[in-house]
């Protein structure tokens, strides 16, 4: 499936909850959240009926996300149903990591492949200023239980604030010397809460860490498939990767459209163009319409996100936990 610009669109994320326990200070406020009533999220049912679809269209790859998608209960059993979807080749997890080592033994029997935990910072004191709670060692047992169990690949995303994290980065880094872990710093972006505070850019990072480690030899962009560009520091086990939505415009490479939890294909995280499937699917339309639906809207999926617009496109009011990151 691709879209007007030639970008083939194989890559999937779905939110199958809106919920957190953690409240991140950059994607959640940590009162005043409206929940979305639970007859909105799409079931079990509607997820496979369109996963099905997709998977008719090209998409090869899924992205389970959040909010905290092991929040989502029997998230095992819609992992074990996407995987006897024809077409789909993986089916991967993005998580704050605090409920993963309980469920890790049948996250695994479900066929679960790769884990992304998100984990900002080693420090227990600033995990809890900046998730709000005290869940830091929960998180490093769900590291250690997925690379026991061996999950792969296990990446590690790291959102760098300014004045809050960015004096850790090199320690954070160096969860990929001492273990196979990708870890992976994100540029903040200014989407909800994430406005009160100053992301650090690519290059700094960079800097940082090869005047630490030494320069580094950068990786083809086939490695990883998605927007993060990788390279190799001497010495390390697992690679760092970067991701840069604000400072190297990653959009003409996108390859991915998003699912939230209430059914809304959106295509970009950063625009409100997209499609409402959750009324289509309850309002009784067949496999086929919904498939020439989903086609044309993907079709018109926008060149490029709008954070460096002055003014904000509709959308942009979002929070990152109902989209999924
Ligand atoms: N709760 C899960 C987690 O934290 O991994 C999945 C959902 S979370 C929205 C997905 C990813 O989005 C996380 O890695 C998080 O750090 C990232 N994220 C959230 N808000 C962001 C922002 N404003 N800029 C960059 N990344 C953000
Ligand atoms: Fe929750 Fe993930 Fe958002 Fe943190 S980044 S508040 S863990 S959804």
């Amino acid at each position: 499936m691709q879209d007007q610009y030639s970008r083939k669109i194989e890559y999937l994320r779905i939110s199958v909850t809106d919920r957190c326990n953690l409240r991140c200070i950059y994607c959640m406020p940590e009162h005043g959240i409206h929940r979305l009533p639970r007859e909105t999220m799409l079931t079990f049912e509607e997820l496979l009926r369109l996963v099905r679809i997709f998977s008719a269209l090209g998409i090869r790859r899924i992205r389970l996300t959040g909010g905290e998608p092991l929040l989502r209960p029997e998230l095992p059993k819609l992992i074990a149903q996407i995987n006897t979807v024809r077409g789909i080749e993986r089916v991967d997890l993005t998580t704050n990591g605090t409920l993963f080592a309980s469920m890790a033994k049948e996250l695994k029997s479900a066929g679960l492949q790769g884990i992304t935990f998100s984990l900002d910072t080693l420090c227990a004191d600033q995990f809890q200023h900046i998730t709000r709670h005290d869940r830091l060692n929960a998180v490093l047992d769900g590291l250690e239980t997925a690379r026991s169990l061996g999950f792969a690949p296990i990446k590690i995303n790291c959102v760098a604030l300014s004045g809050i994290n960015d004096g850790e980065l090199v320690q954070i880094a160096s969860l990929a010397k001492t273990a196979p872990f990708d870890v992976r710093f994100i540029e903040l972006m200014p989407i909800g809460c994430a406005k009160a505070y100053h992301g650090v850019p690519t290059a700094q990072i960079y800097e940082r860490l090869s005047s630490y480690y030494g320069s580094a030899a950068a990786l083809p962009h086939s490695y990883g498939s998605g927007p993060a560009e990788y390279v190799s520091f001497p010495n390390f086990q697992g690679r760092i990767g970067f991701i840069s939505p604000m400072t190297h415009g990653f959009c003409s490479q996108c390859n991915r459209i998003r699912l939230t939890a209430q059914g809304n294909l959106r295509l970009c995280l950063h625009h409100s163009a997209g499609l409402d499937l959750r009324t289509l699917l309850r309002s009784g339309k067949n496999d086929a319409a919904l498939a020439c639906m989903i086609q044309q809207t993907i079709w018109n999926k926008p060149s490029c996100h709008s954070f460096l617009q002055e003014s904000p496109l509709p959308g942009a009011k979002s929070y990152m936990h109902t989209i999924g990151g």
